[in-house]
């Protein structure tokens, strides 16, 4: 075996259906008197209920939470936690509102408990981004990772059923790139494995029937596997090309990284052959096929794999791949702004990701 360095990061996991029932009990371990409860402007209805359980040591609900943080919606949120001496977040909902949570925390040190309701993974991590002039800042820093996580199957009920896969296969993305990460080690890989097989054999139930709160469950053991997979190790071209994609054109998170990921898996199979094989091993195919696999779970689950579905311009693809060329992340396989330019053409046209397709 090779050499490795594995760090652990402490949290707190409570896992369940009904366990957001226990959400006063989990503050008063922290003991945290005065919380600001924070979610989406959609979410405002559970952020209240969620209030409503933490009783008198609520002090606020701030359902200001959108994408990618933006740097004035930090900023109003840390000028109400100094007028009310908040001593506590609670972040309701997606990365987004996890994400609000994290930028607030960055400055004030508060403790996050976090009750995560998609497959994003972010409370599990210490990454931390925010959003100033149309630039994404991101960095990891430990006091932002929510002490205590609460899972409970029965929050992801109302996700739309489209987006159940899409985040779902967000979280895949991260165990894939966990596997063939710079900083892969085998406790790791471990984890990375299981999450895609949990996520992967729970999301086609999903599809099928939403509401079945086995895979529900499952879907969110795996997605906390991805998410300590994202936290533990660095990511690699996948997540390189999301950022790009999403950071200059706009494009959704989640589905952008369905599209992407069965591409990058393809491009690195002759590269990381130990990751494809665990990725075979999670999927039940061969691991020559991996990336074929991906494409094929995604659109077997209804998924459109294809750049240009989801709103990508064929005219942006020269600038995208020269975008995600500079200041490259590790990657198993090199990359030059060629290669990467005919990976985006696959990825806009849907191509199927067949073996040697990158060769
Ligand atoms: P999101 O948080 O933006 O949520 C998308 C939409 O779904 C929102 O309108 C939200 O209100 C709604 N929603 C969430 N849960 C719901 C539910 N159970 N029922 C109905 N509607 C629900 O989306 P996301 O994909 O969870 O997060 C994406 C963001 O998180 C991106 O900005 C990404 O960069 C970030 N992220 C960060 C990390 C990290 O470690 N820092 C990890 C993953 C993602």
């Amino acid at each position: 075996m090779n050499s490795f360095l594995y760090e652990s990061q402490s949290a707190r996991v409570l896992f369940g259906i009904d366990k957001v029932n226990e959400i006063k009990d989990e503050i008063s371990i922290l003991d945290i008197k005065n919380v600001m409860v924070i979610s989406s402007p959609q979410q405002e209805d559970f952020a209240r209920s969620v209030a409503e359980r933490i009783g008198e040591y609520c002090g606020d609900i701030f359902p200001m939470a959108v994408q990618h943080v933006p740097v004035e919606n930090v900023k109003v949120g840390i000028e109400q936690v100094r007028k009310l001496e908040i001593d506590g977040l609670v972040a309701v909902g997606g990365g987004s509102a996890i994400g609000l949570a994290k930028a607030i925390a960055l400055s004030t040190s508060l403790p996050i408990v976090a009750i995560p309701t998609t497959y994003a993974g972010s409370e599990m991590t210490p990454i931390w981004g925010i959003t100033e002039n149309g630039l994404k800042k991101t960095g990891k820093n430990v006091i932002v990772k929510p002490k205590t996580v609460i899972y409970d199957p029965k929050l992801t009920l109302s996700l739309p059923p489209t987006f159940s896969i899409t985040s779902g296969m967000n979280g895949i993305a991260h165990c894939v790139e966990g596997l063939y990460s710079e900083h892969a080690n085998p406790i790791i890989s471990l984890l990375a494995e299981e999450g895609i097989r949990a996520l992967s054999s729970s999301l086609p139930i999903l599809k099928e029937n939403p509401n079945d709160l086995e895979a529900r469950a499952k879907a969110q053991y795996g997605t906390m596997l991805g998410g300590v997979v994202l936290g533990s190790v660095g990511m690699a071209l996948h997540h390189k090309l999301c950022h790009t994609l999403g950071g200059s054109y706009n494009l959704p998170h989640a589905e952008t990284h369905t599209v992407i990921l069965p591409y990058v898996t393809e491009y690195n199979s002759n590269y990381a052959p130990a990751a494809m094989e665990a990725i075979g091993r999670a999927l039940n195919v061969d691991a020559e096929n991996a990336g074929a696999s991906l494409y094929d779970l995604a659109t077997n689950l209804g998924i459109p794999i294809s750049l240009e579905k989801i709103g990508m311009k064929e005219e942006n693809l020269n600038e995208a791949a020269e975008l995600a060329t500079q200041n490259p992340y590790y990657n198993p396989r090199p990359v030059n702004q060629e290669s990467i330019r005919a990976l985006l053409q696959c990825a806009f046209e849907g191509i199927r990701p067949e073996k040697g397709i990158f060769t």
